[in-house]
């Protein structure tokens, strides 16, 4: 069993929120949560910063102090005993390798950015972004079973593909995307979903 987790709104807070109250950026406040078209807010972002005049080094470094949400290591570490765990993100690997230390060492799929050589952001290499369904594809033909989570409609692909789909705090247009998958509101339900998951399959399915 592989259980594909999405970070940001389930694990984490959303990191690009953090910087614009940071870096006084309103663009920053609009996340996947609010739009399903990701090079669109993906330029708003990186057009932000550009006029903010801001690196990627600086960006970083307000990055790398978003902390877990409380429980989430824990959460991971209790489910990892019976599955393997993967995070799948579409956040940056540029922002979030500190965070997977702080859950505890796990792997992360996740998109890179494009810097010139003053160090700004020009672009991004969306290496998640899309290929989601494939990913979890990949592990269905390699033989696992897969359980996603996740929290906003840029999951949608990964839930739909996976075996068990279960939506953490999910938005609204997300809940009516998925009507039969269930809904948990906090990582003890989850854990709780999980574990009952594990004991109808097994731990090595
Ligand atoms: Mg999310």
């Amino acid at each position: 069993m592989i259980a594909a987790i999405d970070l940001e709104g389930v694990l984490a807070p959303e990191i690009w929120p953090y910087l614009g109250d940071e870096f006084g950026l309103p663009e920053l406040h609009l996340t996947t949560r609010d739009t399903a078209d990701f090079d669109d807010l993906m330029g708003q972002r990186v057009g932000a910063l550009s006029r903010a005049g801001l690196t990627l080094a600086q960006v970083q470094h307000a990055a790398h102090r978003v902390q877990p949400y409380l429980g989430s290591k824990e959460f991971l570490h209790r489910i990892r005993r019976h599955c393997q765990v993967m995070i799948i993100s579409d956040t940056f690997h540029e922002f979030a390798e500190p965070m997977m230390d702080r859950l505890g060492g796990y792997n992360l799929f996740a998109n890179r950015f494009e810097v010139d050589s003053s160090g700004r952001i020009v672009g991004w290499k969306l290496r998640i972004r899309g290929r989601k369904a494939m990913v979890i594809d990949g592990f269905r033909k390699a033989g696992f079973r897969v359980i996603g989570m996740g929290d906003s409609l840029n999951d949608l692909t990964l839930l739909q593909m996976a075996d068990h789909p279960v939506l953490f705090r999910p938005v609204e247009k997300l809940r009516s995307e998925l009507p039969d998958a269930p809904t948990v509101q906090t990582l003890d339900e989850a854990l709780e979903l999980f574990l009952s998951i594990f004991r109808k399959n097994g731990s090595d399915a």
